[in-house]
């Protein structure tokens, strides 16, 4: 069976993507082949598609570290022809051929059955960013945090982790602040339930301090570097920051002062080798409890011949929301 897809390819003059036609015959093998209807664009999507080693080793390759859609055929009794699933993680898209092609072929033990209360679109306006999101407020939830801890941290708020956070959090009762370097998206923000704004700068702002003044209930953080740990030194005593990205730094100016003097909690996230048990409970509670229906508000249309420009964009930090790509 032939069907379309990103491929990425590398040359003397550097890595180049095209939208190509591929046949299933030049897929991995793997238990469970599957008619992808939707993608979605991350971060680390863009940096497979640059060539970045750390993500992607072998070229020719087709990213997308996210797919959902309905099987084909499965050598794995747990799946059906017909059967509507979502592949997030593990190594789809990185050294696996991704969902930016209209099929897979992966192991079982990486399918989600797509749980009821979620359709495929929305699981994929979701994706790893809404999944990665719904973890590290699940983790925050799990170290003790609630409403009344106090005001809860968001950076990278108009990205696709951050503008998730900032939805689940608000639709869960809590103060959101944001943090944000777009100064023209602060209705967006409002909209998807921030009560205040600020900006990088400010964010940034005391870097030089041991400590700061005690203010966050929590923290969702996507970006790293100074912002990560000026918001660690803000903690309130005993509350948590759930850490998921590098967008700024993977460094940490650190010290152990607010660890030994407010009892504080720096909690790692990782959505890729989660175990699929623990995906599957996450994925549940987006399609229940924590259900977001106002996710079209989030959700930016892309097809195979307009991801490209969406890459870029994304790799420069201009990207608002979750990119949605719809196999046609
Ligand atoms: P996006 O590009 O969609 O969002 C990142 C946002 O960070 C930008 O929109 C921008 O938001 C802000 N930003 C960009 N550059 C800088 C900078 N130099 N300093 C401060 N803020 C900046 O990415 P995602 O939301 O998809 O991913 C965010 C991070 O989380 C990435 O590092 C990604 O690799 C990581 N990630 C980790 C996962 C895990 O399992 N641990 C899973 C998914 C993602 P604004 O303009 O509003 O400030």
């Amino acid at each position: 069976m032939s069907f379309k897809a990103m491929l990425v390819e590398k040359s003397d003059d550097g890595f180049s993507r095209k939208i190509t036609t591929r046949e299933t015959d030049e897929l991995p093998p793997g238990d469970v082949l599957i008619q992808v209807a939707y993608s979605s664009l991350n971060y680390k999507d863009a940096l497979s598609a640059t060539g970045n080693p750390g993500v992607t080793r072998n070229y020719p390759h087709t990213p997308g570290i996210d797919a959902a859609g309905t099987v084909i055929s499965s050598s794995d009794n747990t799946f059906g022809a017909g059967d509507e699933v979502i592949v997030i993680g593990f190594d789809l898209g990185m050294n696996t051929s991704g969902g930016f092609g209209q099929q897979i072929r992966v192991p079982a033990d990486w399918v989600v059955a797509l749980p009821q209360g979620l359709d495929l679109q929305q699981s994929m306006v979701l994706g790893t960013a809404g999944f990665t999101a719904a973890l590290c407020v699940h983790k925050l939830e799990a170290a003790g945090m609630t409403p009344d801890s106090g005001p809860v941290l968001v950076t990278g708020a108009t990205g696709g982790v951050g503008s998730v956070a900032v939805m689940l959090l608000a639709k869960l009762g809590y103060e959101v602040t944001a943090v944000t370097g777009k100064a023209e998206q602060h209705d967006f923000l409002r909209q998807l339930g921030a009560s205040t704004i600020i900006g990088r700068d400010e964010a940034r702002a005391g870097a030089d301090r041991p400590m700061l003044k005690e203010t966050w209930g929590g923290a969702v953080d996507t970006v790293g570097g100074e912002i990560l740990f000026n918001a660690v030194k803000g903690l309130k005593y005993g509350c948590s920051l759930a850490a998921c990205g590098l967008v700024d730094s993977p460094a940490i100016p650190a010290s152990v002062l607010p660890f030994i003097l407010r009892n504080v909690n720096l909690l790692g996230v990782d959505s890729v080798q989660l175990p699929l048990a623990q995906k599957q409970r996450i994925w549940q509670k987006l399609a229940t409890e924590w259900q977001l229906p106002e996710l079209d508000a989030l959700k930016r249309t892309l097809t195979l011949d307009s991801l490209s420009d969406a890459i870029d964009e994304i790799l420069q930090g201009r990207m608002v929301g979750r990119g949605l790509l719809v196999h046609d």
